[in-house]
């Protein structure tokens, strides 16, 4: 290279540098944003307590489309009023205790700190050999897992997203476990309740096995599985010459908060060597509780199961966990080299299984921090507290809801609780209307969000206490 065409070469270079130097702000630029960012953080935590369950506005957030993304930034304190203002405010507000709709979502502030330095370290959380921190990190509380459900040494997993991609990678396992091929699918037969999660029918879809034939079991009048209408349906389908499957019971559903009985399916799928899942999403760290595990007995003597830590363990949205009896199958569907005998070593060695090798990621967020810092800094004592305290909140009101003349559902086995108004006299069409003008009344009002469902044709309301900041004081 000529001497002027290296000189403007460099120049160009040294330009360019300068131009992206914003990229890497200095120590005070640093404080700076973060004041701005953590002052935003602390205003909203200061005021929770009187902050709306659900903010219905005009606008939904539309100011956000004033700032365009263009050649050149913003400030600071511009983009967080629009964030307060846009993005914070309207709509529901899964942070706040009167948050009882759907499933609650929390957001303790470790977590958020410990998002904050995954993402700072940004340490690579997918394969052993580069990020073995990380991924020590995400097999301990794996393990942790496992022993919380009663899996064997043989049990692995990860954590993925959510409750949705967690059972998308139970559901792949299950099928490849069996050897199904496109050719089987058809015939393949799955069991469940039609208060079933529908990620598990998603998943299904999006293996590819959106023509198994899918089984809804009748459920009795707490809205649990019978057992014995399982063994029925199981037997129709083998002397139709189809071919049982997979078996997903709920602990909890999201829908009426039911336990399907474990036990008793787990004996009638190891007797017809069904894929035994369990969707504890939404319910499954009740195990830390004495009355959750006894209501949960059985989930030991599942295949696979998927619990929530951004549900019952009130992270933040963004984790979701499937651990799997035994890890061989799973990391049989996922991982990449088509030769797993490395696996025996991984598990004989002190070497740990890489999260890449039994799950679709290969690039993942270090998600295990959100998770560990928690529970390192505040060990369980303070969780299992939080919990068996919703257990009975959903207890109290359930006493206290038919006090108030309203109708109750089932008592409540964790922590949901369904109940509606209904009048003497009045039709059930003319009762569903009330109820729902109820659920729209609460939303307009917005101390309390609660959302409702239709159960045997009774639009009925829901109240899920699973938030941390829920207490007797929400309740009345
Ligand atoms: C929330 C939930 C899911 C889905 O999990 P996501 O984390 O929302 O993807 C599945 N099953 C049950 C029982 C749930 O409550």
């Amino acid at each position: 290279m000529a001497d002027p065409e290296r000189a403007a070469l460099l120049d160009r270079i040294r330009q360019l540098e300068r131009a992206a130097s914003p990229l890497e702000p200095g120590a005070a630029d640093r404080q700076r944003l973060r004041d701005a960012v953590v002052g935003s953080s602390e205003r909203f935590l200061e005021k929770i307590d009187t902050l709306k369950a659900y903010e219905e506005t005009a606008d939904k957030g539309i100011g956000l489309l004033r700032n365009l993304i263009s050649e050149h930034g913003i400030p600071i304190e511009t983009v967080i009023e629009s964030f307060e203002q846009d993005v914070v405010r309207p709509g529901g507000n899964p942070a706040s205790a009167g948050h009882l709709a759907y499933i609650p979502g929390g957001g303790i502030y470790h977590s958020a700190l410990g998002d904050y330095l995954a993402a700072v370290s940004n340490k690579y959380a997918g394969l052993f050999f580069t990020g073995p921190g990380p991924v020590r990190m995400e097999n301990l509380l794996i393990r942790w897992v496992a022993d919380l459900v009663g899996y064997p040494a043989t049990a692995g997993g990860n954590i993925a997203s959510g409750g949705s991609i967690a059972s998308l990678t139970a559901i792949v396992t299950a099928r490849d476990a069996h050897g199904l091929k496109g050719a089987d699918y058809a015939s393949a037969v799955v069991y469940l309740t039609a208060q079933a999660h529908h990620c598990l029918e998603k998943a299904l879809r999006i293996a590819g096995m959106g023509e198994a034939q899918v089984r809804h079991i009748p459920i009795d009048d707490r809205f649990r599985m019978r057992p014995e209408a399982l063994e029925a349906a199981i037997a129709a389908d083998r002397a139709q010459g189809l071919r049982p499957w997979l078996i997903a019971a709920a602990a909890d559903t999201t829908d009426t908060g039911a336990v399907d009985p474990l036990d008793a399916i787990a004996t009638i799928a190891e007797r017809e060597r069904c894929w035994f899942h369990v969707d504890a999403a939404y319910g499954g760290f009740f195990l830390l509780t004495e009355h959750g595990r006894s209501v949960m007995k059985g989930i030991e003597r599942s295949d696979s199961v998927v619990l929530d830590p951004h549900k019952s363990l009130f992270l933040s949205w963004g984790s979701g966990i499937v651990v799997v009896r035994d890890v061989k199958p799973l990391a049989a569907a996922h991982g990449y080299s088509g030769d797993y005998m490395y696996l025996q070593d991984a598990l004989r060695e002190p070497g740990e299984i890489s999260p890449a090798d039994v799950s679709p990621e290969l690039s993942k967020p270090f998600r295990a921090l959100r998770m560990w810092l928690p529970l390192i800094l505040l060990g369980t004592k303070p969780f299992r507290a939080a919990l068996e305290e919703k257990l009975l909140l959903a207890r109290y009101f359930h006493q206290e809801i038919q006090a108030l003349g309203f109708e109750a559902g089932p008592p409540p086995d964790l922590s949901v609780a369904t109940f509606r108004w209904a009048p003497q006299g009045a039709s059930l069409e003319e009762a569903n209307r009330i109820n729902q003008q109820i659920v729209d009344q609460i939303k307009r009002d917005g101390r309390i969000f609660l959302s409702s469902t239709l159960l045997d044709g009774r639009f009925s309301l829901r109240m899920a206490a699973l938030s941390f900041r829920t207490h007797r004081k929400t309740m009345t």
